[in-house]
């Protein structure tokens, strides 16, 4: 690999990384590749048609198309050799498996809440959150909005307001902890709408500001606020890992604390959680909601018989519990979620050093492009983020994923889009997937487009679906 990038040797074995000289140490991942599987390499007029054909909308895209799939890290997380074992011992079972059991034990263990509901994966659980707890009229804040996770608030007839701190919302402001809930903004909602607040939802860490952390501090004080007004903490424990793993970088007297322990202390501020299990806990497809209100369960094992199947299995084989409960148990390791984050900043640092404009600092899962700066002067209405996915895609047959207007969706109320400040395009990375070379080839190809001189005009869209218009609207070029 080439001596210029950050974390490799120059020529006298040292680096230079943020204006600090180090002698080199490298680390690597904490497993070793025992099944391999191959990718397609495609050219440019190959690309050029299936784009076409896609409507330039990346999710529309075959995954056969795509030569390095950064759409999502959302179930695309390679399992061990230890969780693979695990399906072979899945006890199919309507009722009762005993994989269920060992979900249940583990997701207490580490998300510290006493009821768990299994559930096809994180929207079912947030659809059961929802229709609990939400009557009409109700507002719920949270730290800023996450798309499935807005939608079924508003479903059920809550509105979504959002309580991050400003800085969230700014791609070029440093703070260690940008997903944090404004106290101040949280308690004049709480405020203002007594009894209208079924509870507030703390997402860690907070995917649309670009996976930025929460502080233990911030969890603690959101808890206390809440306490304050009788109003439970739900938390989008989804990415809770990778914020734990931030707390222990970035909190003063967490350093030397296992990131597992952090989990633990960081949910205990909490009443219960939605989860994906396509996120950190490595596998493929599941999920969970967890509480410890017992009404509140029981009703969720009620509600969770008609939508996802019986409470034992919320919509799960017993094999993909078994592979979950192992998921979650190599999730919480240090040297898994260190490799895991690792990747994610190499890349980061990369584009940095080659002056691309990225979100700042980097997140938990992936590297935030900022397309405004990308291709400065065009409209929002001409979607530069989803531009800029579709020229990353015809340069390398990297896939990317837009994150900004058209993601934003529409204001139900004027019809209107929403106009979020943020216009970015999302690099996910996979967890346990990519090496350091399809890293590289990602970053090289990120900077062709940057520093290419043909700028392109924007596109018009000519399909726009009802709900969630960002995974199957269709484009065409301007
Ligand atoms: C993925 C995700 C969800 C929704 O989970 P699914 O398993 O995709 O339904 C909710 N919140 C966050 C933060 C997520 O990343």
């Amino acid at each position: 690999m080439r001596n210029s990038h950050p974390g490799q040797p120059g020529a006298d074995d040292t680096v230079q990384t943020m204006g600090m000289q180090y002698r080199r140490r490298s680390w690597a991942e904490p497993y070793k590749i025992k099944m391999v599987e191959p990718i397609r390499m495609t050219t440019r007029a190959q690309r050029e048609k299936a784009l076409a054909e896609a409507g330039y909308n990346t999710f529309l895209l075959r995954s056969d198309d795509v030569y390095i799939d950064l759409l999502t890290d959302s179930g695309t997380s390679a399992m061990s050799d230890w969780q693979w074992a695990g399906m072979m011992l899945g006890d199919e079972a309507y009722a009762g498996s005993k994989n269920f059991y060992h979900l249940e034990e583990v997701v207490r263990k580490h998300y510290t809440h006493k009821h768990v509901i299994p559930t096809h994966q994180g929207r079912g659980a947030e659809h059961l959150l929802s229709q609990i707890m939400i009557q009409a009229g109700d507002v719920v804040p949270g730290n800023m909005y996450f798309t499935t996770t807005r939608f079924h608030q508003e479903h059920a007839g809550a509105k979504f307001i959002d309580v991050i701190i400003d800085e969230a919302h700014d791609p070029s402001v440093i703070h260690p902890f940008k997903g944090n809930v404004d106290l101040a903004k949280l308690e004049r909602v709480l405020e203002a709408h007594r009894g209208r607040v079924p509870y507030v939802c703390l997402a860690a860490t907070v995917n649309m500001a670009g996976g930025q952390p929460v502080s233990m501090a911030c969890a603690r004080a959101v808890k206390e606020l809440c306490g304050k007004y009788r109003v439970p903490v739900m938390s989008d424990a989804t990415r809770a890992v990778e914020n734990a793993w931030f707390i222990k970088q970035r909190e003063e007297g967490y350093a030397d604390t296992p990131v597992a322990d952090i989990l633990r202390e960081f949910m205990s501020y909490t009443d219960g959680a939605t989860m994906s299990g396509k996120k950190d806990p490595l596998v493929n497809i599941g999920g969970w909601l967890s509480v410890n209100d017992d009404a509140i369960a029981e009703k969720a094992r009620n509600l969770v018989v008609v939508f996802e199947g019986l409470h034992t299995y919320g919509g799960m084989a017993g094999r993909d519990m078994e592979a979950m409960a192992r998921g979650i148990v190599e999730s919480v390791q240090d040297a898994h979620i260190r490799a895991r984050i690792g990747q994610v900043e190499y890349l980061g640092e990369l584009l940095q050093t080659w002056g691309v404009p990225i979100v700042q600092p980097v997140g938990g899962h992936a590297v935030y492009l900022d397309a405004r700066r990308f291709y400065p002067g065009m409209a929002q209405t001409r979607f530069p983020a989803q531009t800029l996915a579709a020229e990353l895609y015809l340069d390398a047959g990297v896939r990317a994923m837009e994150r900004g207007i058209v993601s934003a969706g529409r204001n139900t109320e004027t019809g209107d889009h929403f106009y979020p400040k943020l216009e970015l395009v999302r690099l996910t990375i996979p967890r346990r997937v990519y090496t350091q070379a399809h890293i590289d080839v990602v970053a090289e190809s990120v900077q062709a487009v940057f520093a290419n001189p043909q700028r392109p005009a924007g596109l018009e869209m000519v399909y726009e679906p009802e709900c969630l218009r960002f995974f199957q609207a269709r484009f065409e070029r301007l």
